[in-house]
C-alpha cells in the first residue's frame, strides 16, 4: 500500500514523483496506480512526494527546477519522473527550457553516470517494427547500458577557434580508468540478473579510448566469470544490431556511441510509448544504486490531454526503480509480466494499435487497469 501510516514491520521507501508536462501526468497516474497495488500484494510501503518540473514549474515557480524540487529528490530512494517540455516553453532560453534547465542539472546533481534503456520488443508487437518480421520474430529484448557523464560530450577542451586562418572546431575525448570501471560494474550486475551476457562496444582499432575501454572491461570482467563478455568496434555493431538483435542481452558502450546505439535499438523496438529507461548514480551497495526513472519518450504535446497515451513505458520504468533502486525484483517482475501478459491479450493503445485480428484499442487508464488485473 502507499500510505506514510503503514505498520513498521513493512519496509518503507521514499520516492520522488516529477510528473512534469504533457502526458508525464497523464502516464504517471497509471504507474502510481500500479505501484499501489504492486506494493500491496508485495507487502512495502512506498511514501510518494510529488514536486514540480519542467515547464509547470516554470509557470508556477519560474524555474524548470525548484529547490523544494531538488529538496525532496535528495531525501528520496529514488526519482519516478515522467516528462517535461512543450511548445509553451520553447522560445525560452536554452538554459531556461524545461529539458535543459532541469534533467540536465538533475543528472549533474546526482552523479547519474549510467544509462540504461532496455529495448524491449514483444512478440506480440514484431509487427510495429521496422525491422523485418522473420529476423525479430518471438521478440527481443536488449538492455543498453550507457556511460552517461564521460567520454567526448564533456571532455576538455572544447571550442570553435580560428587556427591557421580558419574556424577549426576541437572536441576531446577523455575517459579515466575508474570511469570505465564503475560502468562495468554497472553492465555486469545488470547481465548477471539476465542471461549472462555481455558485449562491449569501442573503436579499439582507431581509439586509444577504445583500446582503454577494452582493457579495463575485460579487467572487470574477472570479477563475474559467470558472464560472457565479448567486444565488437562500434561501427559493426550498428550493422550485426539490426542484423541479429534477438542475440544481444547487455550492450555497454561509452557515452557518444550508447547515444546513437540506444537509439537505434529504440527504432528497431518499434514503439517509443513502450520504452523505458533509468539513469544510475554510485551503487549503494548490494548492486542498488539512486536513480531517476523516466520513459525514453518525451511529453507528446500533439496528444497530451486526450487520455490516449500509452502508459506502458511510465510503468516499465517504474518496474525498473523497484529492481534498480530498491532491489524488489519480485515486485519489478509482476510488473513486466503483467505488461507482457496485457499487450499478449490484444490490449493496444492508439501508438501500437495495428488492424491486426484480436486486438482492441484501449485508452490510457484502460491500459493501466488492464495491467493492474495482470499483476501476480
Ligand atoms: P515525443 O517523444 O514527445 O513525441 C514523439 C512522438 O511519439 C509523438 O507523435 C508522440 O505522440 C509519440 N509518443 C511519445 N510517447 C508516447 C506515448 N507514451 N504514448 C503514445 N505516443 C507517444 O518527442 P518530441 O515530439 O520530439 O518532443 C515533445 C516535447 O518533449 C519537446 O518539448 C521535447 O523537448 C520534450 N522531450 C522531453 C523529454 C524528457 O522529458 N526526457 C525527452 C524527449 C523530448
Amino acid at each position: 500500500m502507499i500510505d506514510p501510516q503503514s505498520e513498521m514491520s513493512v519496509k518503507n521507501y521514499n520516492i520522488s514523483i516529477l510528473s512534469g508536462d504533457g502526458i508525464g501526468p497523464e502516464v504517471m497516474d497509471e504507474a502510481i496506480r500500479v505501484l499501489d497495488s504492486v506494493s500491496g500484494k508485495h507487502e512495502f510501503n512506498l511514501t510518494l512526494d510529488n514536486q514540480l518540473v519542467g515547464g509547470i514549474a516554470i509557470d508556477e515557480k519560474s524555474t524548470p527546477l525548484p529547490e523544494e524540487t531538488v529538496k525532496s529528490c535528495e531525501e528520496s530512494d529514488a526519482i519516478l519522473f515522467g516528462s517535461v517540455g512543450g511548445p509553451k516553453w520553447e522560445s525560452l532560453p536554452p538554459d531556461q527550457q524545461p529539458e535543459r534547465g532541469a534533467l540536465l542539472p538533475l543528472r549533474k546533481h546526482f552523479g547519474l553516470f549510467a544509462n540504461l534503456r532496455p529495448s524491449l520488443c514483444f512478440p506480440s508487437l514484431v509487427g510495429a517494427s521496422p525491422v523485418r518480421t522473420d529476423i525479430i520474430e518471438g521478440g527481443f529484448d536488449v538492455l543498453c547500458v550507457r556511460e552517461l557523464t564521460g567520454g567526448i560530450y564533456f571532455g576538455e577542451p572544447k571550442s570553435i577557434n580560428e587556427i591557421d586562418g580558419e574556424k577549426t572546431a576541437i572536441d576531446t575525448m577523455v575517459y579515466r580508468e575508474s570511469e570505465i570501471e564503475r560502468i562495468a560494474h554497472v553492465a555486469f550486475n545488470a547481465a548477471k540478473g539476465r542471461s549472462n551476457k555481455l558485449t562491449s562496444i569501442d573503436k579499439a582499432n582507431v581509439l586509444r579510448n577504445g583500446i582503454l575501454w577494452r582493457e579495463t572491461v575485460e579487467k572487470i570482467s574477472q570479477q563475474y566469470p559467470e558472464v560472457t563478455l565479448d567486444h565488437l568496434y562500434v561501427d559493426n555493431a550498428a550493422m550485426q544490431l539490426i542484423r541479429r538483435p534477438k542475440e544481444f542481452d547487455v550492450v555497454l558502450a561509452p557515452n557518444l556511441f550508447g547515444d546513437i546505439l540506444s537509439d537505434e535499438m529504440a527504432m528497431i523496438a518499434g514503439s517509443l510509448g513502450m520504452l523505458a529507461s533509468a539513469s544510475l548514480g554510485e551503487s549503494k551497495g548490494d548492486g542498488l544504486y539512486f536513480g531517476m526513472y523516466e520513459p525514453s519518450g518525451g511529453s507528446a504535446p500533439d496528444i497530451a490531454g486526450q487520455g490516449i497515451a500509452n502508459p506502458c513505458a511510465q510503468i516499465l520504468s517504474a518496474s525498473l526503480m523497484l529492481r534498480y533502486s530498491l532491489g524488489l525484483n519480485e515486485a519489478a517482475d509482476s510488473i513486466d509480466n503483467a505488461v507482457r501478459r496485457t499487450i499478449d491479450d490484444g490490449f493496444r493503445t492508439g501508438d501500437i494499435f495495428t488492424d491486426e485480428p484480436n486486438t482492441i484499442q484501449v485508452n490510457t487508464s484502460e491500459m493501466g487497469n488492464k495491467i493492474i488485473e495482470n499483476l501476480s
